[in-house]
C-alpha cells in the first residue's frame, strides 16, 4: 500500500502518498504506542464522521498519548483527504502515534504524538460473504480483561492476537476468527462485534471486555426502533448450539452474515438479511 498515487494528510498537511513515511526508532514501532480509526465514506460523507473522531481522541487519553487536534480539526483533516483523492465511497483510516523522540524507552515522554489520515477504495470486508455467510474460526487466544489493557480503546495492541488469529483462521479456509474473552465468555471477530438471533430475540455480548462498536450501537437502536428485542448479556459459547442466526458488526464488516463458527452453522435468515439491507440504506441516508 505504499507505493501509490495520492495524498495522505501527515502532521497538518497533506504530501505525496509515497512520502508518508515514520522513522525506524518510532515509539509506536517498539512498544505499540498506536491508536486508529477504521471509517466509511458513502455518496460522499463519512458516516458517524465526528464519532470516530471522539474515539480517536478517547483512545489516545486511554493510552495517556493525548492527540494534538481537536474533533474539529480531525474531521477538517479527513476532509481534505477525501478532497484531495476525489473519493466518494471509500475506507478512512486515522491514526495516530508516538513517533521517535529526544530519547528511546519505554518511556514515551519525550517522543511527540502525531496523527495521519489516508483514505482508499475498498470493498467488501469478507468478500462474498455478505450472501453466503462467513466462515469463522475460533481463536486459540482469548481478549484480555479491562485490567489487562484498557480495552475499550481502538489500540494497536489489542490486535497482536488478531492478527495471529486472523492467520490461524485463514490457514483452515476461514475468513475470520471469534474470541472468547478472558473468562471463556464469547467477546468479539478479530476487527467486528458478533449477534446471534434465537426465537426472534437478538443476543449480543455485553461490552465489558470488547470494543462498544459504533456500528455495534447502531445496530442495537435499529432493532430496537424494529420492536425487536436485545438481551445484552453475557454469552456462553455452549448456547451457539441453539442460536438459530449470527452476523457480525463494524465499520469495515458493515453488517455480515455468518454461517459458520467452529462446528456450530447458522442460517442467513430474514432478521439478518433485514438488519444488513437496513444498515446499508441507512449509512447512505
Ligand atoms: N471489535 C474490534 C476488535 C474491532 O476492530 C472493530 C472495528 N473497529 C469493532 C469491534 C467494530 O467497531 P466499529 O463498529 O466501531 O467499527
Amino acid at each position: 500500500y505504499d507505493d501509490r498515487d495520492g495524498k495522505i494528510w501527515m502532521d497538518g498537511k497533506l504530501i505525496d502518498w509515497r512520502s508518508a513515511n515514520v522513522h525506524i526508532l518510532s515509539h509506536a514501532l517498539h512498544y505499540a504506542s498506536s491508536v486508529f480509526e477504521g471509517e466509511r465514506l458513502y455518496n460522499g460523507k463519512i458516516f458517524l464522521s465526528r464519532k470516530h473522531s471522539e474515539r480517536l481522541r478517547k483512545s489516545g487519553e486511554l493510552l495517556d498519548m493525548p492527540i494534538p487536534y481537536s474533533i474539529d480539526e480531525i474531521e477538517a483533516a479527513k476532509q481534505a483527504v477525501v478532497d484531495a483523492n476525489g473519493l466518494t465511497n471509500a475506507y478512512v483510516r486515522a491514526v495516530a502515534w508516538r513517533g521517535a523522540g529526544e530519547d528511546m524507552g519505554v518511556s514515551s515522554a519525550r517522543n511527540p504524538v502525531r496523527m495521519a489520515v489516508a483514505a482508499w477504495e475498498w470493498g467488501d470486508y469478507y468478500g462474498d460473504a455478505k450472501f453466503k455467510g462467513a466462515k469463522l474460526d475460533v481463536a486459540k487466544w482469548k481478549r484480555p480483561s479491562p485490567e489487562t489493557i484498557p480495552t475499550s480503546a481502538k489500540a494497536a495492541g489489542l490486535y497482536m492476537i488478531c492478527t495471529m488469529s486472523k492467520h490461524a483462521a485463514e490457514a483452515k479456509g476461514c475468513s475470520d476468527a471469534m474470541f472468547l474473552d478472558y473468562r471463556g465468555y464469547v467477546a468479539e471477530a478479530t476487527g467486528a462485534n458478533i449477534f446471534f438471533v434465537k426465537n426472534g430475540e437478538v443476543h449480543t455480548p455485553l461490552p465489558d471486555a470488547i470494543l462498544n462498536g459504533l456500528t455495534r450501537q447502531t445496530v442495537i437502536g435499529m432493532l430496537k426502533d424494529r420492536q425487536i428485542k436485545v438481551n445484552e448479556r453475557h454469552i456462553d459459547p455452549g448456547e451457539l448450539d441453539s442460536m438459530e442466526q449470527c452476523w457480525l458488526t463494524g465499520s469495515a464488516a458493515e453488517v455480515t452474515p455468518v454461517g459458520q463458527i467452529g462446528d456450530w452453522n447458522f442460517e442467513v435468515g430474514d432478521l439478518t438479511k433485514e438488519i444488513s439491507t437496513g444498515y446499508e440504506k441507512l449509512v447512505r441516508e
